[in-house]
C-alpha cells in the first residue's frame, strides 16, 4: 500500500474514537465549551436519548463570523497557544478536537452571535473534507450547537449505543456532575420537549446546599458535614457524608479538581482512608468535594476525555484530602460522645 495522507473527515472520525464515547461524551464536551465561553445559563435539549439530537444553547460570549471555520477544524483552538500554556490550563478544553470530532460522526451545526456582532452565523461542516458552509442565522448572544443523528455515519459506533432510557441516565450524570461544579451557572435539561431538571443559579450558601439537594438528595445534606480548609496553596470544601449514610454504590461520589469533574484513584482512595474502619465493608461514602490548586501544579492532559489528572505532588495531595475530611468526621463524632460523658 502507499502512504497517503487521510482525509479530513476519516482523520476526524478516528479521533472521534476517543473523546465521543457516547451521546453524554458529546453533551460533556459541547457544555463544557459552554462554561470556557463564560456563559451563565445552558440549555441543553436531549431527544431520544441523545441519538436523534442534541442541542446545547448558551449566552457565553460567542463565536465571531470569521472564525466559525476554525472553529469546526481539528487543532483549532481560542485556549492555549504555546507549551507553556499548556503547563497551566485555566480552561476545561485545550484539544481543539471536540467540535472537529462530533462533527464527523453526526450532523453538527453551529450558530452562533457574538454579543458586538450585529447578526448570527450558521456553519456546518460536511463530507469527505469536511467543508464549511457559512449561512445568515437568526441566534440571540451566544452560541448554539445541534448535533442530529449522532453516529449516523459510523455503524460500528451506532451499534454501541444502547437505550434511549441508559444513553439519557449518562446524559443526566453528567449534567448533574457539572451543575454541582458550577453555583453560577443555571442549567435546564430537556428530554423529548419534557423538563427533566432546572438548577437555577445559586448564589447564596442556602441555594448552594438546595442545588446539592437536587442533585444528591435532601437526605445527603442531611447527613452531610461540611468541609472548609485551605493549607499552603491547598484548598478543599464541600460535603462528606457522615458515616451512617453509606452507599452500597459508588453513585454519591462527586470530586472536583480546579471545578473539572474528576475520577481520580488518588482523591478517592484518600477519601475512602479517611472513614477508616467507620464505613461497612463494601459500601461507598457519599461526598461532593472541590480540591483547588494552582493550576501548575497539576496535569490534565493525561487522557483525552480528561476524567483523570496527574498531580506533581501526589502525595501531599493524598494526604491534605485526607487528613481534612477525617478531621472533619472525628470532629462530628466527637460531639454526642462528649455530652454522653458529661
Ligand atoms: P477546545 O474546547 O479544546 O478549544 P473545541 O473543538 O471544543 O476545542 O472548540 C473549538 C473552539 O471553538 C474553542 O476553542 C472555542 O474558541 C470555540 N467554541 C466552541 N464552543 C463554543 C461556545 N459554546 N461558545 C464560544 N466559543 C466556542
Ligand atoms: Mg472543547
Amino acid at each position: 500500500m502507499t502512504i497517503e495522507i487521510l482525509p479530513a473527515q476519516l482523520a476526524n472520525q478516528i479521533a472521534a474514537g476517543e473523546v465521543v464515547e457516547r451521546p453524554a461524551s458529546v453533551v460533556k464536551e459541547l457544555v463544557e465549551n459552554s462554561l470556557d465561553a463564560g456563559a451563565t445559563s445552558i440549555k441543553i435539549d436531549i431527544e431520544k436519548g441523545g441519538a436523534k439530537r442534541i442541542r446545547i444553547s448558551d449566552n457565553g460570549k460567542g463565536i465571531v463570523k470569521d472564525e466559525l471555520i476554525l472553529a469546526l477544524s481539528r487543532h483549532a483552538t481560542s485556549k492555549i497557544k504555546n507549551l507553556n500554556d499548556l503547563e497551566g490550563i485555566n480552561s476545561l478544553g485545550f484539544r481543539g478536537e471536540a467540535l472537529a470530532s462530533i462533527s464527523s460522526v453526526a450532523r453538527l451545526t453551529l450558530t452562533s452571535k457574538p454579543h458586538e456582532q450585529d447578526s448570527a452565523w450558521q456553519a456546518c461542516a460536511q463530507g469527505r473534507d469536511m467543508d464549511v458552509a457559512i449561512n445568515p442565522a437568526a441566534h440571540s448572544d451566544g452560541t448554539t450547537i445541534d448535533v442530529l443523528d449522532l453516529f449516523f455515519n459510523t455503524p460500528a459506533r451506532r451499534k454501541f449505543m444502547r437505550t434511549e432510557k441508559t444513553e439519557f441516565s449518562h446524559i443526566e450524570e453528567v449534567i448533574k456532575r457539572i451543575a454541582l461544579a458550577r453555583f453560577d451557572v443555571a442549567f435546564t435539561l430537556t428530554h423529548n420537549q419534557k423538563v427533566v431538571r432546572q438548577y437555577r443559579l445559586a448564589t447564596t450558601a442556602s441555594q448552594q446546599a438546595k442545588r446539592v439537594a437536587q442533585v444528591c438528595g435532601q437526605a445527603f445534606i442531611d447527613n452531610a458535614l461540611q468541609v472548609d480548609c485551605q493549607h499552603d496553596g491547598l484548598s478543599l470544601t464541600g460535603w462528606i457524608a457522615n458515616p451512617q449514610f453509606n452507599r452500597k454504590q459508588n453513585d454519591l461520589c462527586y470530586s472536583y479538581v480546579n471545578d473539572r469533574m474528576m475520577r481520580d484513584k488518588l482523591i478517592n482512595h484518600a477519601i475512602r482512608q479517611s472513614y477508616h474502619d467507620m464505613l461497612p465493608d463494601n459500601t461507598y461514602p457519599a461526598f461532593v468535594l472541590f480540591l483547588t490548586l494552582d493550576v501548575r501544579d497539576v496535569d490534565v492532559n493525561v487522557h483525552p476525555a480528561k476524567h483523570e489528572v496527574r498531580f506533581h505532588q501526589g502525595r501531599y495531595v493524598h494526604d491534605f484530602i485526607y487528613s481534612v475530611c477525617h478531621q472533619a468526621l472525628m470532629n462530628a463524632l466527637q460531639l454526642p460522645q462528649y455530652e454522653h460523658e458529661g
